[in-house]
C-alpha cells in the first residue's frame, strides 16, 4: 500500500526526525491560508502516490500567500503520472545546502532490511546507482539488533564529513529504521535529507511503502489507504476478495488459486500472448466472485479476449459457470470468452454452459491457445 508524503512524514516526525511543519489543502484557497499563516516562503507540494513530482511540476516555490494559492491551482490540475492531484502539502520552505538520499528496503534475497545511503540526493537513486555506483552505499541490518550506534555513524559519516552532522544523520537513520519497522513499511526513504546553511539536517520529503500483508498488524496504518488516489480496478477487486494485479497485456484471465494463475500467465506467454492481469477468484469461489472478476475484467479496454482456467477441488466448476451465466446476463460480452474447467461437478458445469450458448473445454493447452489467438487476432 502506498501512502502521502504528509501521512509519511507525520510518521517519521512521531519517530523524531526533524522535518518542518506541514498542512494539507484540497483547494487554493486553503493553501493561500495556510501559506499565510505559515509567513515567509513556503512549499507547495502534489499529494500523489508517484516520484519525481517535482520534476512533472508538482512542487514549487511560492514567495507570497497570493503565490502560493496561484501555484496550488496549478498543480491541483496536475496529472502526475496517470494520476490525478486532489491535495497539495503546504510547507515553509527550507534553505538547502547539500541533498541526501536516505532509505531503507525490504531486499528479498538477503531478506533483511537493507539501507541505501547516498550523498548525491534529491535525484532518483535509480541513476545514481547507474551512473555513480561508488557514490552509493547499501548497508544490510541484522532484525535482531537493528540499526546499532556505530553502523548509523558509519552510514552518517558516507553522507558528511562534518560529525555534528554526521551524528544527526545517524540519528535520523535509526529513528527511519523504527518507523519502519514499526509500520510494517516494505520501503521508507528520505529524499532529499538536506543540510540547511545553520548546519541543520532535514528531512524535506517522505515515502513510505506498506507490505499489504502486515496491514491487519497497524490498523493504524492501514487506516492511512486513499482510495481515491489508486487504481480504480484495483479498489473494486479489493472490496471484493478478489486478489488482483493489472497487467498491460490484452488476455484478460480468471483463475482459481495463486499457482495455477501463475502457471496460466506463463502459459499466456509461452503461446505468444500477454495477461491483462493476475486475477486469483481464490478457493471457495461462489457466482458472486465471478460475477465481479468479469465485471473489472471488461472495465479494462485494452482486453481483446477472456480466458477463465478453473480447476475444481474445493471450488465447484457449477459456482463458476452459474457465475458466467448471470454476469454475462447482467453484462453482455463484447470480447470472445474462452472457458476451460475441469474437477468437482465438471459435467453439471459443462451441460450449464451448454445449455446457455457457451462452449468450453477441459484442456489447458487447448484454451490457453485459443485465448492467445482471439486476442491477438482481434488486436491486429
Ligand atoms: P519529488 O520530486 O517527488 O521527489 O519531490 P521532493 O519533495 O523531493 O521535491 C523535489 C525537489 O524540490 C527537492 O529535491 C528540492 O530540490 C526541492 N525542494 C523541496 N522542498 C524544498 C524546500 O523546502 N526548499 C527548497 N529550496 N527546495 C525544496
Ligand atoms: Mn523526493
Amino acid at each position: 500500500m502506498n501512502i502521502h508524503e504528509y501521512q509519511a512524514k507525520e510518521i517519521f516526525r512521531k519517530a523524531g526526525i526533524p522535518i518542518p511543519p506541514g498542512e494539507v489543502a484540497t483547494s487554493a484557497a486553503e493553501a493561500e491560508a495556510i501559506a499565510r499563516k505559515f509567513g515567509g516562503t513556503v512549499v507547495v507540494k502534489a499529494q500523489v502516490h508517484a516520484g519525481g513530482r517535482g520534476k512533472a511540476g508538482g512542487v514549487k516555490l511560492a514567495k507570497t500567500p497570493q503565490e502560493a494559492r496561484d501555484v496550488a491551482e496549478k498543480i491541483l490540475g496536475l496529472t502526475i503520472k496517470d494520476l490525478p492531484v486532489k491535495k497539495v502539502l503546504v510547507t515553509p520552505a527550507a534553505d538547502i545546502e547539500t541533498e541526501a538520499y536516505v532509505g531503507v528496503i525490504v531486499d528479498r534475497a538477503s531478506k533483511r532490511a537493507v539501507f541505501m545511503v547516498s550523498p548525491a540526493g534529491g535525484i532518483d537513486i535509480e541513476q545514481v546507482a547507474a551512473e555513480t555506483p561508488e557514490k552509493l552505499m547499501r548497508y544490510p541490518v541484522d532484525p535482531r539488533y537493528g540499526l546499532m550506534p556505530f553502523e548509523a555513524m558509519e552510514l552518517g559519516f558516507f553522507l558528511y564529513d562534518d560529525v555534528k552532522k554526521a551524528r544527526a544523520a545517524a540519528k535520523i537513520m535509526q529513528q527511519l529504521y523504527s518507523a519502519f519497522v514499526s509500520s510494517g513499511g516494505s520501503l521508507a526513504e528520505i529524499n532529499p535529507l538536506v543540510t540547511t546553511p545553520a548546519g541543520d539536517v532535514v528531512a524535506l520529503d517522505a515515502k513510505m511503502v506498506i507490505d499489504d500483508n502486515e496491514l491487519d498488524r497497524y490498523p493504524a496504518i492501514a487506516a492511512l489507504r486513499d482510495e481515491s488516489s489508486e487504481d480504480p480496478s484495483e479498489v473494486d477487486a479489493r472490496n471484493a476478495n478478489l486478489t488482483f494485479i493489472k497487467l498491460d497485456g490484452n488476455v484478460g484471465c480468471v483463475v482459481n488459486g495463486a499457482g495455477l494463475a501463475m502457471a496460466t500467465m506463463d502459459l499466456v506467454k509461452y503461446y505468444g500472448g500477454d495477461p491483462a492481469n493476475f486475477l486469483d477468484i481464490g478457493g471457495s469461489s461462489n457466482p458472486e466472485k465471478v460475477v465481479n472478476a468479469l465485471r473489472i475484467i471488461t472495465s479494462d479496454p485494452n482486453v481483446k479476449a477472456i480466458l477463465f482456467n478453473i480447476f475444481g477441488g474445493i471450488t465447484r466448476t457449477d459456482d463458476v459457470a452459474n457465475g458466467i451465466v448471470t454476469a454475462t446476463k447482467q453484462n453482455p460480452l463484447k470480447v470472445p470468452i474462452v472457458i476451460r474447467l475441469t474437477g468437482t461437478n465438471e459435467e453439471i458445469a459443462l451441460k450449464i454452459l451448454k445449455d446457455n450458448g457457451f462452449s468450453a473445454m477441459t484442456d489447458m493447452d487447448e484454451a490457453v491457445k485459443k485465448a492467445v489467438s482471439l486476442a491477438t487476432g482481434a488486436a491486429a
